[in-house]
């Protein structure tokens, strides 16, 4: 079966709508997102036109900031600043990557941990790895992927192995964190380990992030497995004609839908589902602010 990640992201931008507008009816706080974006990356403005306007449908404060290319790191620190101390805005989400010149580390670690919708700051990190699910914001491409895990399998991963390939402090770590938490047993791999496809073979629920495109093939795959993929690759398609391009994901897809029991396509599998997580999270981050109890 193949899961069709825009339509879960669709019901969970509905639910998003939902608890923005009774928290606006209820408590008169209109939920607000700032998203900054320095440079002139096509990829990084679509991805930012497309969180801007998905903020704008939930009915949230949309507020977007567009710094040119030699913006300076003191630039930058100083809108977050600002950001950071404006009561009416509860998410801030500073686009990566940054071009070279800047250094993200010290711009995503002074965004206030409340407003850390990306849920990137060392805070967020600390709190899903010791296990606190509830008091901080979870990283939002991890939280999709689970969520999508969680309607195959529910809340109980207890006895299933799990493996993750991509160990970024992005998307592998918190992964593996997640799972955790979930009761699975997690395996991360990465560049360095061996035999590769041997490790996946054992995987119930095979999670790849490498950005190697359709690195994956159909003999890694458990027979009936969970097939979840997050990379989102660009390779040539001679086929739509020259110099056209398609994106693909890090699972040759067709062979291994054919030894999965459930899979995410690319597009249209976890990529929907980051931006509704990060709607998600900034809609938590208001609640938690006026003081409500946050919405699941
Ligand atoms: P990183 O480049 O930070 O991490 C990639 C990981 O893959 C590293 O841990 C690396 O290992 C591992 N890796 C690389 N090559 C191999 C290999 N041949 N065999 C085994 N492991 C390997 O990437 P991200 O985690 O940021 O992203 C991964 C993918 O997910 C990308 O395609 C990215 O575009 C996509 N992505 C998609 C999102 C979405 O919204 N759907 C959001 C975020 C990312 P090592 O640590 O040893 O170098």
């Amino acid at each position: 079966m193949v899961i069709d990640g825009k339509r879960v992201a669709a019901s969970v931008i509905d639910d998003v709508k939902a608890a923005s507008a009774a928290l606006e009816k209820d408590a008169g706080v209109k939920t607000g997102l700032a998203v900054v974006i320095v440079g002139n990356d096509p990829a990084s403005h679509a991805y930012v036109g497309a969180k801007s306007r998905t903020a704008q449908e939930c009915g949230f404060n949309s507020v977007q900031h567009t710094l040119p290319e030699d913006t300076t790191q003191e630039e930058l620190a100083g809108l977050v600043a600002v950001l950071n101390a404006d009561e009416g805005l509860h998410g801030i989400l500073v686009q990566l990557p940054l071009p070279k010149h800047l250094n993200p580390d010290p711009i995503v670690q002074s965004i206030r941990p409340e407003k850390d919708v990306d849920g990137l700051h060392v805070v967020n990190a600390g709190k899903l790895a010791t296990g606190d699910l509830q008091g901080g914001l979870v990283s939002c491409t991890p939280a999709g992927a689970m969520f999508l895990l969680k309607r195959w399998h529910g809340n109980d991963l207890s006895g299933l192995n799990a493996v993750v390939i991509g160990r970024s402090n992005l998307f592998g770590k918190p992964m593996a964190q997640l799972l955790l938490a979930f009761n699975a047993t997690v395996t991360i791999a990465h560049s360095r380990t061996k035999d590769l496809p041997g490790v996946c073979r054992n995987a119930d629920i095979l999670v790849a992030a490498v950005g190697q495109p359709e690195m994956v093939k159909a003999d890694w795959v458990k027979p009936g497995a969970t097939v979840i993929d997050v990379g989102i690759n660009r390779i040539a398609a001679p086929e739509k004609g020259e110099g056209m391009t398609r994106l693909v994901g890090d699972l040759a897809f067709g062979e291994c839908a054919k030894v999965a029991g459930v899979i995410t396509p690319v597009p249209g599998g976890v990529g929907p589902m980051t931006i509704a997580m990060l709607m998600a999270n900034t809609v938590i981050a208001a609640h938690r602010k006026a003081g409500r109890p946050a919405p699941s």
